[in-house]
């Protein structure tokens, strides 16, 4: 066994082999050890190697369920190894040694399938990259639901394309990553490392990932699929070869690969989708993010694509009036929502249904979801077409509902042939309903007619030999046999017709010609009826794979319909509006919400304060001052959302949104202490602060958010300050700035696009009311001491704190007058006087010994009137 076990080990060097015997999956060796800590269980010893114990671990079969998904997350392939013939089998070939075993499949992270592994609203990647000629291509591909896409990341050694790759990988959550043995490691950042599966640099070749493509498709060219870097093939390519790898020969059903453009999507990058808490919220959390706030999908592929469009919206006028379209046309013509959005809920996950089943993985269960899913959808799809004159409809509606047109005969035959309740693995059968196969039922007739003339034997032996017990029993060592207490067990063996086969203390057990007879009819018209329904459901299996093309299309429909069914509930629920998206260099928004924080208020007494924001061509840049607490941020994220909600083809929380498309948006919040990351927090803030100024363009959206506060003072006042001149003069992006620096919005002096704002407050009775309406104009005061106050800070040490706060206030007034002082000096008349007769001197006329002298005029000019004075 050992032996069997070693060689099948060496092939599977990568991965923990969990090796079946009997009712357990075993571990050996350095599997043994590394699983027995990751997992948490006790390591054992079997046999001895070289003299030295083996060490093994194991898990239950029918618990590893529950053991899988620990290692899986920790990054571990896990090889199974599954006995491939039975003990009756083996018998049969009178082999000896050890039954015959094969490894049937690696799990890896990123190949996942089973719903219980996997989380219903998420998708789960395996990313592949390659580097050709110093350009990064990604190709991923979520197998649970047949999703394939590439992209190029950055062309020619561009010398952003580390992070524009880092930063993708972010975005994408990648649940493994597959990269060339021989590249850089550099791009790697630590998280990553676990994940990262590495792979031998013979499989990036062109040509032969470009055949690999082909032959998956079955096409001889990709150009009837689009246009692919070779990089993006190359990947591609390896994604393909990884796959058959790890699902042994197997390859899942995929749709067609598609290469996107970064530029086909608004751009988020991962600090924005962060710092605007898009899924998940400051501390890390589901609630109270902006997409649990409203994602309220009905299907799994609903919630899926939602959380695609709001981490990648549109960048295109007609993809986002699309969905508009079909929202106002659902709000417009009163179609009932909520009977939709009810049928809609009773739709399964009909992408992760069909991948079990192109990976033989599928279960009767399967095939019943699949079609009771896609009869559901018929049905809505036939209640949309009903609804009004095709030519009314917009555009996007009638060719979903145009790719809801199929031929359903498939899914209705499929539900007549199984029963209602169906077993959930296949090989053992009972899960075509009577009726639907004459042969099945013929063999089912006979089964039910032997096991009646097991019950006639039966009392045909109880009267023979005169014991009302005696009964005919079934199980697995000795299959039908007679049974009697062991006090009767002279009688049967004094009858010729009884053989004996076992006698414990409590039974005799016998058997007898005629009833191995019936059994052995029993399990032959047994396996003829299991090999029956395996066919009825390997012709469907394969039926449903020839349409798993529709399928995709219509999971895709149904998704968009589900998002728009949604939208159009919250625009009457929520008060949500359909904004005005155009080309210009807008973001006019008027009575603008925050949707998490008011969705959040929607039990309290109190309501959210709406707010305006009036950005253009001339006002670009909007500076809001106001005190901690006031609802600086509030606002600042309100108008960011809403810009990406609107890209998304979503309706937003405002009565009017006048939004000119983005092609980026960058939002940064000066950080609070992040220790953990080990990096210093300013610097983090600069390194994100850089990206902002070296990528965004005059189309961008840019939130900044108290940039400067993590460092002193001073330093941070000149940083905000010339990083909202950069933007001004140089790139010109909308751009909204808050920070609680008043010394800031002297800046609206010189830059002329440049408007204040601020979050107005009221004093009342010693305390402050946070208003949190905006208001053209600048804060004057700051209002720290007060919220001190306010937060219990005992009144000894706020009185002193102004106090200081007077003196600290003097000394800064002097600073400044003191850097005035030191600007007019530079200024002045003998600076001035000098500056002219060095003008005066012709620099090919002079001689070296006049300009020695000039050298010494100035040396002594500088040490009179001391040093400072020409340093500028
Ligand atoms: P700042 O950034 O100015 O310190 P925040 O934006 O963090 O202030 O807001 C502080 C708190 O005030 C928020 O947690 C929120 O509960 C509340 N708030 C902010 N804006 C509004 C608003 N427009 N309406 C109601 N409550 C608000
Ligand atoms: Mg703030």
């Amino acid at each position: 066994m050992m032996e069997q076990y070693l060689n099948i080990k060496n092939k599977y060097k990568d991965a923990l082999l969990f090796y079946r015997m009997g009712d357990f999956y075993e571990l050996f060796f350095e599997d043994a050890i590394i699983a027995s800590e990751a997992l948490d269980i006790a390591l054992t010893k079997r046999g001895k190697s070289n003299g030295k114990d083996i060490p093994m671990c194991g898990v239950p079969f029918h618990s590893a369920d529950n053991y899988l998904p620990k290692l899986i997350k920790k990054g571990f392939n896990v090889a199974v190894c599954e006995q491939t013939e039975t003990p009756e089998e083996a018998k049969l070939n009178s082999k000896k040694g050890p039954l015959k075993r094969e490894v049937v499949r690696i799990i890896s992270p990123g190949t996942l399938t089973e719903d219980s592994l996997l989380q219903r609203k998420n998708n789960n990647y395996l990313g592949s990259i390659s580097i050709l000629n110093g350009s990064i291509s990604v190709a991923w591909v979520d197998v649970s639901t047949g999703y394939f896409k590439s992209r190029l990341i950055g062309k020619d050694n561009n010398s952003n394309q580390k992070q524009f790759l880092t930063n993708f990988m972010l975005k994408k959550d990648f649940s493994e990553i597959l990269i060339s043995e021989d590249m850089d490691i550099d791009y790697i950042i630590d998280e990553w490392h676990p994940i990262i599966k590495k792979q031998s640099p013979s499989l990036y070749h062109y040509q032969s990932c470009f055949d690999q493509i082909c032959s998956y498709y079955s096409v001889v060219s990709l150009e009837g699929i689009g246009t692919f870097t070779k990089g993006e093939i190359i990947a591609a390519g390896v994604l393909l070869s990884y796959l058959k790898l790890t699902q042994c020969g197997k390859i899942p059903f995929l749709s067609m690969i598609k290469s996107e453009n970064i530029n086909d999507y608004l751009e988020i990058d991962y600090f924005t989708q962060k710092s605007l808490e898009i899924l998940q919220n400051l501390s890390g959390n589901y609630e109270g993010s902006l997409i649990s706030c409203i994602d309220e999908t009905k299907t799994a592929s609903g919630a899926r694509l939602l959380k695609q469009r709001i981490i990648e919206p549109f960048y295109d006028i007609n993809l986002i009036q699309d969905r508009y379209d079909i929202i106002n046309w659902i709000l417009g013509n009163n179609v009932h929502i909520n009977n939709y959005q009810e049928s809609l809920k009773s739709i399964p996950d009909l992408e992760r249904s069909l991948s079990r089943i192109s990976l033989l993985r599928g279960s009767p269960r399967d095939l019943l979801l699949i079609s009771k899913g896609l009869l559901s959808i018929k049905e809505i799809a036939n209640n949309l077409i009903l609804f009004q004159q095709k030519n009314l409809k917009p555009k996007l509606l009638n060719s979903i509902l145009d790719t809801l047109k199929i031929d359903y005969t498939l899914f209705l035959n499929i539900q007549k042939a199984l029963k209602s309740e169906v077993p959930l693995i296949v090989k053992e059968g009972g899960f075509v309903k009577d009726g639907f196969n004459v042969e099945l039922d013929h063999l089912r007739n006979l089964r039910n007619n032997e096991l009646n003339q097991i019950m006639k034997l039966q009392k045909k032996y109880s009267e023979l030999t005169k014991i009302n017990s005696l009964k005919i029993k079934h199980n697995r060592m000795l299959g039908y046999h007679v049974e009697v207490r062991a006090i009767h067990d002279q009688s049967l063996r004094n009858i010729d017709l009884f053989i004996h086969r076992q006698t414990t203390a409590q039974a005799s057990r016998f058997t007898t010609n005629e009833l191995v007879d019936i059994e052995t009819q029993i399990l032959n018209s047994y396996e003829k009826a299991i090999k029956i329904e395996l066919e009825i459901f390997n012709d469907f299996a394969k039926k449903i794979l020839q349409k798993g093309k529709e399928i995709l299309n219509i999971v895709h429909s149904i998704s968009e319909l589900d998002i728009s069914f949604m939208v159009a509930n919250q625009s009457l629920s929520r008060n949500y509006i359909c904004p005005n998206i155009s080309n210009d260099k807008i973001l006019e928004i008027t009575g603008g919400r925050h949707p998490v924080v008011e969705h959040q208020m929607r039990l309290s007494e109190v309501s959210f304060i709406s707010n305006d924001c009036k950005l253009n061509n001339e006002d670009l840049i909007s500076l809001i001052t106001g005190p901690n607490m006031a609802g600086k941020s509030t606002y600042l994220r309100q108008n960011a959302l809403i810009s990406i909600m609107a890209q998304a083809g979503l309706f937003v929380p405002a009565e009017k949104a006048k939004i000119g498309l983005f092609d980026k948006i960058f939002s940064r919040v000066g950080a609070s202490d992040d220790l953990a990351k080990g990096q210093s927090t300013f610097m983090i803030e600069m390194i994100e602060t850089s990206l902002i100024l070296n990528t965004s363009t005059e189309k961008s959206l840019v939130i900044l958010d108290e940039i400067g506060r993590g460092t002193s003072t001073f330093d941070g006042l000149a940083i905000a300050w010339s990083v909202l001149e950069y933007l001004h003069e140089k790139i010109k992006p909308i751009t909204l700035f808050a920070t609680h620096y008043h010394e800031l919005t002297a800046l609206k002096e010189n830059l002329k696009n440049l408007s204040c704002h601020k979050m107005s407050v009221k004093e009342w009775n010693n305390s402050i009311i946070f208003m949190h309406k905006i208001l053209d104009g600048e804060a004057d005061k700051s209002y720290g001491i007060h919220v001190a106050k306010l937060a219990g800070i005992p009144s000894v040490v706020t009185d002193n704190a102004t106090k200081i706060l007077y003196d600290l206030q003097n000394k800064s007034n002097q600073f400044k007058q003191n850097s005035i002082k030191k600007v007019t000096t530079v200024n002045s008349k003998e600076v001035n006087d000098f500056l002219d007769e060095f003008d005066k001197i012709n620099v090919d006329d002079i001689s070296p010994r006049e300009s020695l002298d000039f050298l010494y005029k100035l040396k002594s000019k500088r040490q009179t009137n001391g040093k400072n004075k020409f340093k500028k």
